[in-house]
């Protein structure tokens, strides 16, 4: 579904990604991991296009989007989850998920529902203001916001990020139902191993902006890969 190949990314003059290429094959779910630093979250800001690289190819489904602006990649189905559990913070939860309805093509109400049905807990907080949610409650409503959009492809960033333990495992059940029930393909970026390895059909490992590893993820043995995740 998502095809990588030689991508380089700077910022300025400072090179960040160097050649990185990789495959999301469609209904798998592929796990970037690395120390951090080494450019994974600049690959999924180069893979929406929020960051354009000096060198390489993205293909999504078959269609060469290297150039093409973020929104039409939105449009093409797919979908981003930055780090940090984006949200208005003044608007509800409930608002929230409304103006990201607004920005679909589809429109369909109904895919709000779908996305609430993967994270019931939010339905008690529909009228809350995002701000005032907690950063678990926060990165299941982001996910929510993305899932509004009906995407083929998601790409989450870190989503376990600053969520407290009981949450990361309500998290982690509902990207697996997205990914095993639903069929959606996940590139996800995560330095919580076990959560990675509990999920993943594959895995990329990224080191100084590299990609030095790659593979499925049962021939993935818990030590090879935390020595190379090891600071
Ligand atoms: P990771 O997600 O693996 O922690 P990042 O992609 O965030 O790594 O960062 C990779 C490198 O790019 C780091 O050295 C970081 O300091 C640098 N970097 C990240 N964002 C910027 C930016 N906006 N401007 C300049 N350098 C940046």
């Amino acid at each position: 579904m998502l095809s990588v190949s030689g991508l380089d990314v700077a910022y300025g003059r400072a090179r960040v990604l160097f050649g990185v290429g990789l495959e999301v094959p469609a209904g798998s779910l592929v796990c970037v991991m690395g120390r951090n630093g080494v450019g994974k979250t600049t690959l999924l800001r180069a893979l929406m296009g929020v960051l354009t690289p000096t060198a390489g190819r993205v293909v999504f489904d078959g269609e060469d989007v290297t150039r093409l602006p973020t929104h039409l990649r939105v449009r093409a189905g797919m979908a981003y989850v930055p780090q940090g559990h984006v949200s208005f913070p003044q608007l509800t939860a409930w608002e929230n998920l409304r103006v990201t309805l607004e920005a679909t093509t589809h429109r369909d109400p109904v895919a709000v529902d779908e996305a609430l049905d993967v994270f019931p807990a939010l339905r008690g907080l529909l009228k809350r203001p995002a701000g005032f949610l907690s950063g678990g409650q926060r990165q299941q409503l982001a996910i929510a916001r993305a899932l509004v959009a009906r995407p083929r492809l998601l790409l989450l960033d870190e989503p376990t990020e600053g969520v407290q333990p009981s949450v990361i495992d309500e998290i982690e059940a509902a990207v697996e139902r997205l990914h095993r029930e639903v069929g959606l393909t996940v590139l996800l970026v995560e330095q919580y191993l076990d959560f990675a390895l509990r999920l993943a059909d594959r895995y990329v490992v990224v080191d100084a902006g590299e990609v030095v590893r790659a593979g499925a993820a049962e021939e993935l043995h818990d030590e090879e890969v935390r020595r190379l995740l090891a600071v």
